[in-house]
């Protein structure tokens, strides 16, 4: 579902005239092998396409419009070989709407010492043109990713490719549809917001459907497209006794596929990008859906439980940034906790709806009663998340901005097996530790959804949520309480102020 190799990032050379027709030749050969250096990186996902060098500011205003029209051109990457006077960028820049990236670097890597001429000076004079490129960047107020060093090595290849899946998974959501079935769960505040200012700020729209839409779609799934999903179902899980061929339970899971082939269908033929369920809502369906919606949620949807449109389409945007890294995204909340000193741990689950792509082991497929809702017994992927590093990301509407808060854990494995929990689990000690984290978490404001990742880290939201202007918290093994506070208040008047500038 999400392919980020389609997905072209723009190596754009500025240059000017002066220097005549000899050295802008080089000056394009030498681009040509950074964009050949840079596609062939396994750190960078999408297509680097070379751009003819620019020497002036028709050129460069004609280059920015046709990126902003080009459906594949997720943003740009600007390298300033040779000096080229930024008042040509004023044009193109006023009006590029695709995110940029300012690539500080050099075609050469070392100074050939015993070489080296004013020919050469001449040509190799990033050091000095970036400097005048940055400053039209910093004069005009634009938001960029900056990165230095020389393009061969890993580093910056690492850095390029963070910030192009960032890039992509804002172009992702440019236009994309959340299709939001019920509303929000009812006295649930930290799932409301602005939708109108989130499709002008982050563009994805959000639209309502009773869940009566659904039901006629699920309704009108055939038995043998039941009986295709239902042995995937078999072939791919541990399915429980009861579920099995001839079992208890077997009718049970049937109408479970049902309802997953039905809300698939309704979501393709929608062009949805993610989702919201409500268990307030569903008149008409026989379960809450559980392993459905986890199974949507492995296929590159976003999901949101309780009608929390926010962490669907973050969800969603993860799963573009992840695409291809090893570690899944999933639909997350903080649960309950194990209180144990400087070991103090989360277990994070959710009612069903945690995504298999965290899954640390072959999924259980069981089916066991729901405390709430008042509806048959859902089907659900029982698993617990395998260890290692993740983030917890939230975006919340703060009334004059969206704010985006990310913490850094750690995931662990359980103490013990845990046999009477029928829903899939990840278990993480934040960092620095559970105190300051979930401390700076709620003077944050951050919501008990969230969006977990054991492929995306904090530098690609951090990357995010400077293309799409949004307030960036990060929660990591270097806060403090002290220090956070004094950032959300500095955050207070900045964004107060910023309005103005
Ligand atoms: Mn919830």
């Amino acid at each position: 579902m999400i392919d980020l190799k389609k997905s072209e990032v723009w190596f754009v050379t500025g240059s000017q005239s002066l220097y005549g027709e000899d050295t802008l030749r080089q000056v394009a050969a030498h681009s040509q092998t950074i964009v050949q250096g840079l596609s062939a990186s396994a750190h960078i996902p999408v297509s680097i396409v070379y751009k003819p060098v620019v020497t002036s500011s028709d050129a460069i205003y004609a280059l920015c419009l046709e990126a902003n029209s080009s459906a594949s051109c997720v943003g740009l990457i600007t390298w300033m070989h040779t000096f080229s006077p930024a008042k040509m960028w004023i044009a193109g820049l006023n009006v590029l709407k695709k995110p940029f990236m300012h690539l500080h670097t050099q075609y050469n890597r070392e100074i050939p010492w015993g070489e080296i001429d004013m020919d050469f000076m001449n040509l190799n004079q990033s050091a000095h043109g970036d400097r005048e490129f940055g400053f039209i960047g910093s004069r005009m107020r634009l938001e960029r990713k900056v990165v230095v060093g020389y393009w061969q090595d890993p580093e910056v290849q690492e850095e390029i490719g963070v910030w192009a899946r960032a890039a992509c998974a804002w172009h992702d959501a440019q236009g994309a549809r959340v299709a939001r079935f019920g509303d929000n769960m009812r006295e649930v505040a930290v799932t409301e917001g602005d939708k109108v200012e989130a499709q002008i700020r982050l563009g994805y729209s959000v639209g309502g459907y009773g869940i009566g839409d659904l039901v006629d779609a699920v309704s009108q799934i055939t038995d043998s497209e039941i009986d295709r999903l239902v042995s995937v179902y078999d072939d791919t899980y541990r399915v429980a006794e009861p579920l099995r061929k001839g079992g208890s339970q077997r009718g049970a899971l049937r109408e479970a596929a049902r309802i997953e082939v039905g809300m698939r269908a309704f979501l393709e033929a929608g062009r949805f990008k993610a989702f919201t369920t409500s268990f307030e809502d569903l008149h008409g369906m026989e379960q809450l859906p559980g392993i459905a919606v986890q199974r949507l949620m492995a296929d590159g949807y976003g999901f949101g439980a309780e009608g929390d449109w926010k962490t669907a389409a973050l969800v969603r945007a993860m799963k573009v940034m992840g695409a291809g890294l090893d570690g899944g995204t999933s639909f997350m909340e903080d649960y309950t906790y194990h209180f144990a000193g400087a070991q103090s741990r989360v277990l994070g689950a959710h009612m069903l709806e945690v995504c298999t792509s965290i899954a640390g082991e072959k999924p259980a497929l069981e089916m066991h009663p729901l405390s709430i809702g008042g509806k048959k017994d859902p089907a659900r992927l029982v698993f617990t998340a395998r260890p290692g590093p993740a983030i917890n990301a939230t975006l919340l509407d703060m009334g004059n901005r969206f704010r985006m808060v990310v913490s850094e854990v750690d995931v662990v494995s359980p103490d013990a097996p845990l046999p009477k929990l029928p829903v899939a689990r990840a278990m993480w000690v934040p960092r620095p530790n559970l105190k300051v984290a979930a401390g700076a978490w709620i003077l944050a404001g951050g919501a008990h959804h969230t969006s977990y990742s054991q492929a995306v880290t904090a530098s690609h939201l951090q990357d995010f949520a400077e293309i799409a202007g949004l307030e960036f918290l990060c929660i990591d093994a270097n806060t403090t309480i002290a220090n956070f506070k004094k950032e959300l208040r500095w955050n207070e008047s900045y964004y107060l102020l910023a309005k103005g500038l």
